[in-house]
């Protein structure tokens, strides 16, 4: 029984999702504390809680105090069943997240899966569903499996109600390198509205322009949602090469003017676009579990973030594989699987 202190580290959801994608891998039962003892608001939210219970159901695990405002809880794994699931978060909890819980394991398994996923789509802190589809699944079909995701419902926060359909052709995953990020191919930079004001979208645009002021006009795009997906507002700025695309993001929120979540946004593309490197600041932390599961390979990326050496330190302590984190040409970073 492998025992965590949730509050180590990055010291959020993070540490629960990775230690039961972790435990379903190895076989590894774990005991954990302080669970997002490092956040203002301690213990697990509604979307915290149906991580586990996905985990639990692909898994056939068995999970003692897996409710609300746990702070601490018992994961002890029977073994990953591939099937159809269903899984609703009830609030704009992250659907990407609770899906972050179980690819891995459910990539891996011996048959295919189909995995529907509702709640929160778009909202802060979390992966858009875009940067799942283009940036994380497209990384991962190079190492084995194929995965593909479709977005059915946009889910905002406050009010959720989004669904993700997840389709899994599992294979065993082999090691890649992905050092270099090639030529670029396309640029898009989109401000997605539904049931508020179009200008909003305009005055985002304008302000991404702004700072990505290289990119062909025609790359910024306005969309309009059906107003009953909303009230929502997502900012998805897309960069392709030719080995990778990458996506950032940013979303509406009450009380911040449009121009400068415009502006936040395309300076975090613009950070991406500078630093030469593979992977930006979230797909560094999402490599890592099939990186070490494929026992070898090694991706550039940008600074190093806290996600990321909480990851390394729990995929260490269940699987033994460790990571070599050296500084790369320029303003990047390698990051390799130790062998
Ligand atoms: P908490 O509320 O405790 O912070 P959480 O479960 O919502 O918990 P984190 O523990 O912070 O969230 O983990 C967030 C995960 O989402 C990380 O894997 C991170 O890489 C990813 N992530 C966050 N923002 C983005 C983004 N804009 N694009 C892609 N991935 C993101």
């Amino acid at each position: 029984m492998i025992t965590i202190d949730g509050s180590e580290g990055e010291g959020g959801g993070q540490v629960l999702r990775y230690s039961a994608a972790l435990s379903l891998i190895t076989g590894e039962p774990f005991t954990i504390e302080n669970i997002r003892g490092g956040r203002t608001k301690p213990g697990m939210m509604r979307q915290h809680v149906t991580a586990l219970e996905a985990a639990a159901a692909i898994g056939g695990a068995e999970v003692n105090g897996l409710a609300v405002g746990s702070d601490h809880l018992t994961f002890r794994p029977g073994s990953v069943t591939p099937g159809e699931y269903h899984f609703a978060v009830g609030t704009a909890g992250s659907t990407c997240l609770v899906l972050q819980t179980i690819l891995v394991p459910l990539m891996l398994a011996d048959k295919p899966s189909r995995v529907v996923i509702e709640g929160g789509t778009h909202a802060m802190a979390a992966p858009p569903f875009e940067f799942i589809a283009q940036t994380l699944l497209a990384v991962i079909a190079k190492m084995g499996p194929s995965i593909t995701a479709t977005l059915e419902r946009h889910g905002f926060y406050p009010r959720g109600g989004g669904r993700i359909v997840v389709e899994f052709d599992p294979a065993p995953l082999r090691p890649i390198e992905c050092v270099d990020r090639g030529k670029p191919v396309s640029q898009k930079a989109e401000a997605v509205v539904a049931g508020v004001p179009h200008d909003i979208a305009d005055r985002e645009l304008s302000a991404m322009q702004k700072i990505l002021s290289d990119w062909p006009q025609e790359s910024f795009v306005p969309r309009q949602l059906s107003a009953d997906e909303g009230p929502g507002n997502a900012l998805l700025i897309a960069a392709e090469f030719e080995h990778v695309t990458e996506v950032m993001s940013g979303f509406g929120k009450i009380g911040v003017p449009a121009e400068k979540i415009g502006k936040t946004t395309a300076k975090r593309m613009a950070g991406y676009l500078a630093s030469g490197a593979f992977a930006g600041p979230y797909l560094q932390d999402q490599l890592l579990l099939p990186f070490a599961l494929a026992r070898g390979g090694a991706f550039t990326t940008v600074k190093i973030s806290q996600h990321t050496r909480t990851a390394i330190d729990l995929i260490e302590l269940f699987t033994g594989t460790s990571f070599r984190v050296s500084p790369g040409e320029g303003k990047a970073h390698l990051v390799e699987v130790a062998r």
